[in-house]
């Protein structure tokens, strides 16, 4: 059955390469994807998109009519959009399903869905949660924390990240996969380590302490942030035994199949655990 992919994550931290490297990799298996840009402020899209907000709204315009910046502009954007969701669900469900008067063509097997740059517009608006909770009233739907290997290597910026993806996970209810990439720049297995062995973190964040002068003696001078982040990587770990880690790099394409095998693993979850939930919501 078919599963929608919807890629998350701060600005730059490589949505778009991402979305670009998966579904060459889709094509190149010859199980052709259905692609839709949610950014309605991006210059480029270097995948070929079969729904592309900006066909439907302009934000350049949208900015001008209603007198708003950047941020407004784009959440105006994605409000406009939303109104059409329905239709775009009646289409996906056509092309993800047989169609009965042409049986050569194959029905879509995966929907990608690529993100705004500025995460809070999508995860924490009214618009982006009608969008979601439509594509996962369809179809089995799974986010992709996109995460910036190089930029999250220090063990705050880490704990940073992993609470953000934890806010969403809680957020959106839906299954997630955590998706390390620029691992070309940085390898990821710090982070495989900081989340299955707490001791490995806690001795991580020690050592940065003392590097930083912010240790127990330092002008820091205090246990405190080391105790607020060591309670929270406890909360943490209750988080990460949910999720799929996968490290990959968008610019070498490396890490796919795995990306993919625990795509299907969430579908399964999903079907079991978060759509009887939605279900029992509504
Ligand atoms: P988005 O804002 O999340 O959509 O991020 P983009 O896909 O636009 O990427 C932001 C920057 O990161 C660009 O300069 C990309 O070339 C770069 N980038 C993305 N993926 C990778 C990767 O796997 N390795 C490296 N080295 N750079 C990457
Ligand atoms: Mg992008």
């Amino acid at each position: 059955s078919p599963v929608a992919i919807v890629c998350v994550g701060m600005a730059g931290s490589g949505k778009t390469t991402f979305m670009r490297r998966i579904n060459s990799y889709l094509h190149g298996k010859n199980d052709p994807p259905y692609v839709i840009n949610l950014d309605p402020a991006v210059l480029n899209v270097p995948f070929e998109s079969n729904i592309d907000i900006r066909d439907s709204v302009n934000y350049q315009e949208v900015m001008k009519q209603y007198n708003l910046g950047p941020n407004g502009g784009i959440l105006t954007s994605l409000n406009l959009f939303a109104t059409k969701v329905d239709q775009i669900v009646n289409l996906l469900e056509k092309r993800t399903t047989p169609d009965p008067s042409n049986p050569q063509k194959k029905p879509v097997q995966h929907i990608l869905v690529d993100t705004p740059g500025q995460i809070e517009v999508f995860v924490w608006s009214a618009s982006g949660t009608i969008l979601l909770e439509s594509f996962a009233s369809s179809f089995p739907t799974v986010i992709a924390y996109i995460i910036d290997t190089p930029r999250t290597a220090s063990t705050s910026t880490f704990i940073s990240n992993m609470l953000y993806a934890c806010s969403i996970l809680y957020k959106t209810k839906l299954p997630m996969i955590l998706v390390f990439n620029k691992t070309d720049v940085k390898d990821a297995s710090f982070a495989k380590e900081w989340m299955t062995d707490f001791e490995a973190f806690q001795a991580a964040l020690q050592e940065e302490q003392a590097g930083d002068g912010m240790g127990e003696g330092g002008p820091g001078g205090s246990g405190y942030m080391n105790s607020l982040v060591s309670s929270m990587s406890l909360v943490l770990e209750e988080f990460y035994s949910h999720l799929s880690f996968v490290p990959v790099s968008s610019r070498l394409g490396t890490g796919m199949e795995e990306f993919f095998a625990a795509v299907q693993e969430k579908a399964e979850e999903f079907k079991q655990d978060y759509l009887p939930e939605l279900q029992r919501r509504r």
